[in-house]
């Protein structure tokens, strides 16, 4: 049953392919739409403005293959029990000293319910005897999270869990370079979703974003930030994933950060090198996928969609070509783009979250929120998910970078649109404000954006054109290579700058950052 559906799908995606190749511009322009940018928008990660009436077609992506979900399946509905008991042994020794973390997730997708039994294998690379360890707990922010218990080698350990902070004791002093496994089950009862975040349940969809205790980054102490509502806390090592995840319910399809392989009645998803590990579940998913370079990307959308699941799936393929001549390789195997009904885009490591207001308000065109976003959320897969960075104390160094990613894009793929993005997404807001500003600085989210986004892709310009072309994208890939799976910081950003360049570039640094770099 799956190749016929296979094959019509294919045919169908060829007839659309080729239309809009040999036509792309023949197509009626849409409605006009009035533009009236709202200054004082919801605090949201990724700022835009409403949607450009102007209409540049989108071509149609390169087309690899065709992905049609299972149909559903008639398995009896099991109740949400633990079967993984007892842990299989890992399937491959870790060789690098990173966090190791395996999960076996059990997810009741209609009840809402998860059930996980989850193992991180810990090596102390912090150069101190720790006695305890400080694990991240997101999901106990919003409530419904239970955890059972904390095992090392079957025993028992004490632990306190306060808010997202949870301290486990450890029996004795771990070593440095000394490694621990700590077992751990635990259930969420999974909240409603809001808008501001993926996080939770609605009627469309299951989003499990840091759903899973993470151990918190060690430098001169255990980093984790308070939560802020100008932007991201979370301050992420890169760290190894296996993540198996089984529904109760045979009818569900998953967009996850990794490629599915069967692992017996679980699917499996590994992902190395990454910060985080996410998945959006939905019974209503539509899926095409295409490749790029080394990357399998999928644009999962909801039916009535399929315009706009194209078009961000194009626009990704493109992104992605681009940058990985521009800054490195893809960092892995696969990108979900998973559509979901948010105020904005959100990025984890191969995944990421488009609104649907973007879909629907969607012009056909490469000025629009759903391209000029969507390639935000790619270019965070290099600024984030490759480079790693304090996204509290210095938001800049991710965020200013993907919005100029954003420039590269539309300057290289679409040229005649270049003036365009530097007017809808920068100049309009007349940006000012030092780069460096935290997320807990800003009096407002406006002001906010205007410094670290805006003003930050002003001054990523003024450097690329001090640079040259040459030494601006020699400087990005020798960053991206010093600091891919570790973590930068401005320091490290300018001194990796200055050695790709002979420009003095002091005056730049003095009119955009209050820091002395
Ligand atoms: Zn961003």
């Amino acid at each position: 049953m799956r190749l016929p559906l296979r094959l019509t799908f294919l045919i169908l995606f060829l007839i659309l392919a080729s239309c809009n190749l040999s036509a792309p511009k023949q197509a009626a322009p849409p409605t006009l739409v009035l533009v009236t940018a709202d200054p004082n928008a919801s605090p949201t990660p990724t700022p835009f403005q409403p949607a450009d009436s102007n209409y540049i077609p989108v071509n149609a992506p390169t087309l690899a293959s065709t992905f049609t979900p299972l149909p559903p399946t008639n398995t009896p509905l099991p109740t949400l029990e633990f079967t993984a008991t007892v842990l299989p042994s890992p399937t491959t020794v870790p060789s690098s000293a990173r966090t190791q973390y395996t999960l076996y997730a059990l997810l009741d997708y209609y009840g809402h319910q998860l059930a996980v039994d989850e193992t991180v294998a810990y090596t102390n690379q912090t150069g101190l005897a720790l006695s305890d360890i400080l694990l991240i707990v997101e999901p106990n922010l919003r409530g419904g999270f239970a955890l059972e218990h904390v095992l090392s080698n079957s025993n028992p350990l004490d632990y306190d869990l306060n808010g997202n902070r949870l301290s486990v004791y450890l029996p004795q002093p771990l070593m440095p370079n000394s490694q621990v496994t700590l077992a751990m089950r635990f259930r969420i009862s999974i909240p409603a979703k809001v808008k501001e975040h993926p996080y939770g349940y609605d009627v469309d969809q299951v989003n499990l974003t840091d759903w899973y205790p993470f151990v918190a980054p060690y430098s001169n102490g255990w980093v984790l930030h308070e939560e802020s509502y100008l932007g991201e806390h979370l301050v992420y090592d890169a760290a190894d994933f296996e993540v198996n995840v089984k529904t109760t319910e045979g009818n569900i399809v998953i967009a996850a950060s990794g490629v599915p392989e069967p692992n017996g009645e679980w699917t499996r998803y590994r992902l190395n090198g990454a910060r985080t590990f996410a998945l959006s579940a939905s019974d209503q998913f539509k899926v095409v996928e295409a490749a790029s370079g080394g990357a399998q990307i999928r644009s999962y959308y909801y039916p009535g969609y399929e315009t706009q699941g194209l078009a961000i799936l194009n626009a990704a393929v493109r992104a992605v070509g681009l940058w990985e001549g521009q800054f490195a390789p893809y960092p892995y195997s696969s990108l979900s783009i998973v559509q979901a009904d948010l105020n904005d885009g959100q990025e984890y490591d191969g995944l990421i979250f488009l609104a649907t207001k973007f879909y629907n308000e969607y012009n056909g065109s490469a000025r629009s929120n759903l391209v000029a976003i969507g390639v935000h959320e790619v270019a965070h897969q290099w600024w984030f998910g490759l480079v790693g960075s304090d996204q509290a104390l210095e938001p800049w160094l991710d965020e200013a970078l993907c919005v100029y990613s954003e420039a590269l894009f539309y300057r290289y793929i679409y040229p005649n649109s270049y003036d365009w993005w530097w007017n809808f997404r920068v100049n309009y807001f007349g940006p000012s404000g030092y780069v460096d500003t935290t997320v807990y600085e800003a009096p407002t989210f406006r002001a906010y954006v205007n410094a670290v986004y805006l003003n930050g892709a002003n001054f990523m310009e003024a450097l690329h054109y001090r640079m040259g072309d040459d030494a601006f994208f020699r400087f990005l890939q020798d960053y991206a290579s010093r600091y891919g799976r570790g973590r930068a910081t401005a320091y490290d950003f300018f001194a990796v700058a200055r050695q790709n360049t002979t420009a003095d570039i002091s005056d730049l640094v003095r009119a955009y950052f209050r820091g002395g770099y």
